[in-house]
C-alpha cells in the first residue's frame, strides 16, 4: 500500500515509536497488554502477576479498543496548554531565586551602611567634644574612642551578623527547594514534548492510540499538580483527637493557626495561653516557646523555621522560629505598621493581612506593597495562603474565600452557603485549597480556581466525630492527614484522608 502526503494518518508507525509506547515503566523488558480498571493503569503480564493481583477488573487492551473510543482528539491541544504553564512557571521560579538572591544582598549592603553610620556618628562626637580640650587628653581620647568602635563593631557581631547568617540560611534552603521544583519541571516538560511529538505520528492505530491516550493522561496529571492545579478530592478515611494542652496553660487552647514541617512535626499557634507548641509525629507536645503576646497566625519559612504573626493592640510583629532537635528556637523578628491577623509565604515573600488588606513583604520585613483592601467590613482580609506556584493567593473574607492573582486582581469569589464564615485556609503542595469555618462548622475542600466546593472533610461534631469552631487547618504530606485546630477546645482533630 502506498500513502501520498494528504493521508499522514494512515502513514505506518515507526518501530521506534511503537516500542516506546508498549514499553512497561516498571518492567524495562515487558510489553504493556493489559489495562487495570481499578487503578487505571496500563500493565504488562508482570504488573499483573504483582502490583496487581489484586485488583478486580485487568482487561486485554485489544478488548478496550473495540468497545471504547482512543480519547486522543484534543490531546495534542491539552498538552500545548499544559506545556506553556509549565514554561512559565520555570521562568518565575528562576525570578524568585533572583529576587531572593537580590533580598539578601540589599540587606546586608544596608546593615553595613548602617554600621558605618554609627561609628562616623560618634566619631564626630568625639571629634566635637575634643575640640577645646588642652594637651594631654590625647591618649585618653584615643582609649576611649578605640573602646566605642570595638563596642559598635561587637553590636554588630552579635546581633546583625546573627541575623544576616539566619537569613542568608533561609535564602540557601529557599533556593534549593526551587532549584528541586525546577528539576522536576524540566523532567515534566521533557515528557510532555515527547508525547506531543508522538501524538502526531500515531495516526489511526487504534490500540498506540489508546495506549498514548493514557499515557498522556498520566503526565498531563503529574504537571497539574507541580501547578498546583491537581483538583483531587480527598477522602476522609478517619479521625482521631490529641490532647494538646500542657501544665503551664491557664486557659482552654485558641488553636488560630497550624503548620506541618515536611518531616511531620507540628507547631501550633495557641493565642489564648500565648504559645506556640511543638507536636511530635504522634502530635504530642514536646516543646513550647512563650511568646508574652498574642501570637495569631504561622507559616512555613523552610523545612525547619516557620515565621509566627504576633499581634496585640500594641504589638504588630512577625517573629521567625527555627526547629532544632525537638526545641523552639527564638530568631529575629521584624514590626509591622499594622494589625495583623495572617501570614503565608511562598519563596521568599510574605504575605500578612491586617484584616481589610493583604500586604507583600520581603524576608527582611521590607515592605514590598500592598495587594489587595476592602473596607467594607472589618474582617474582609482575613486569613491568607499562596497556591504552590504562587500566582494565585486566598484570602478568607468573613463570608467568602476570594482567590487573587499574584499582582492582586480578584480572580475569583465563592460564597457556597456550606461556607459561611471562613476563618482557617491552607493550600496543599499540590494546590489543594482547604476552608474551615463557623456558620455551620465545616472543613471544606474547595477547587483551586476558588470557585466551588469540592468536597467536605468534617462537619458538626456529633458526640466525638466532625468540628465545632474550627479556627485552623494544615494537611501533613507525611502522614495524610489534615489537622484541625478549634476555637476553646484543647483537643486537635486529626482527618486521615485518601
Ligand atoms: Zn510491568
Ligand atoms: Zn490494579
Amino acid at each position: 500500500m502506498t500513502c501520498g502526503r494528504e493521508d499522514i494518518k494512515k502513514w505506518p508507525v515507526s518501530k521506534a515509536v511503537e516500542d516506546f509506547l508498549r514499553k512497561c515503566e516498571v518492567h524495562e523488558d515487558e510489553t504493556l497488554t493489559q489495562f487495570c480498571h481499578d487503578h487505571s493503569q496500563l500493565c504488562c503480564s508482570a504488573c499483573v502477576g504483582t502490583i496487581h493481583s489484586q485488583c478486580s477488573k485487568v482487561t486485554q487492551i485489544s478488548e478496550l479498543t473495540n468497545s471504547q473510543p482512543t480519547g486522543l482528539e484534543g490531546m495534542s491541544v491539552e498538552l500545548e496548554t499544559v506545556l506553556g504553564e509549565i514554561k512559565t512557571l520555570q521562568i518565575s521560579q528562576k525570578a524568585s531565586i533572583q529576587s531572593l538572591q537580590k533580598t539578601y544582598k540589599e540587606h546586608s549592603a544596608v546593615m553595613i551602611e548602617q554600621m558605618r553610620g554609627n561609628l562616623n556618628t560618634y566619631i564626630d562626637e568625639c571629634d566635637n567634644s575634643s575640640v577645646g580640650t588642652s594637651g594631654g587628653n590625647e591618649q585618653y581620647l584615643k582609649e576611649e574612642m578605640c573602646k566605642s568602635v570595638l563596642s559598635i563593631v561587637n553590636e554588630f557581631d552579635n546581633i546583625t551578623t546573627k541575623e544576616l547568617n539566619e537569613m542568608k540560611a533561609e535564602v540557601i534552603s529557599i533556593k534549593g527547594s526551587v532549584t528541586s521544583s525546577i528539576h522536576k519541571c524540566t523532567s515534566v516538560h521533557n515528557d510532555l514534548s515527547q508525547f506531543h511529538e508522538i501524538v502526531q505520528k500515531i495516526g489511526d492505530h487504534k490500540q498506540l492510540c489508546l495506549i498514548a491516550s493514557i499515557k498522556c493522561k498520566h503526565i498531563i496529571q503529574q504537571a497539574l499538580t507541580l501547578l498546583g492545579k491537581s483538583g483531587k478530592a480527598f477522602n476522609v478515611q478517619s479521625n482521631t483527637k490529641h490532647n494538646v494542652r500542657i501544665p503551664s496553660d491557664k486557659d482552654v487552647c485558641i488553636m488560630r493557626g497550624i503548620c506541618v514541617l515536611p518531616d511531620g512535626q507540628v507547631l501550633i499557634v495557641d493565642s489564648k495561653n500565648q504559645k506556640v507548641k511543638l507536636l511530635n509525629q504522634q502530635y504530642q507536645v514536646v516543646s513550647h516557646w512563650d511568646v508574652n503576646a498574642r501570637p495569631v497566625d504561622i507559616c512555613l519559612i523552610t523545612p525547619s523555621e516557620v515565621a509566627v504573626a504576633v499581634n496585640t493592640s500594641k504589638i504588630h510583629e512577625v517573629q521567625f522560629i527555627t526547629v532544632n532537635h525537638g526545641k523552639l528556637v527564638p530568631g529575629r523578628k521584624f514590626q509591622l505598621q499594622h494589625e495583623c491577623r495572617g501570614i503565608g509565604h511562598h519563596q521568599g515573600d510574605l504575605f500578612v493581612t491586617s484584616g481589610q488588606e493583604l500586604y507583600k513583604y520581603s524576608l527582611n520585613g521590607k515592605l514590598i506593597c500592598s495587594l489587595y483592601q476592602d473596607r467594607s467590613a472589618n474582617y474582609t482580609v482575613y486569613k491568607c495562603d499562596v497556591s504552590p506556584t504562587g500566582d494565585r493567593l486566598y484570602i478568607t473574607s468573613y463570608y467568602q474565600l476570594r482567590t487573587l492573582a499574584r499582582d492582586g486582581t480578584l480572580l475569583a469569589t465563592c460564597t457556597d452557603p456550606a461556607l459561611g464564615g471562613p476563618s482557617g485556609l491552607h493550600v496543599t503542595p499540590a494546590g489543594q485549597v482547604l476552608v474551615c469555618g463557623d456558620w455551620p462548622y465545616t472543613v471544606q475542600q474547595v477547587g483551586w480556581e476558588g470557585e466551588s466546593k469540592l468536597a467536605t472533610l468534617a462537619t458538626r461534631r456529633t458526640r466525638e466525630d466532625g468540628v465545632r469552631y474550627p479556627r485552623s487547618v494544615c494537611y501533613s504530606s507525611t502522614t495524610s492527614s489534615i489537622i484541625v485546630g478549634q476555637w476553646l477546645d484543647d483537643n486537635i482533630r486529626v482527618f486521615r484522608v485518601e
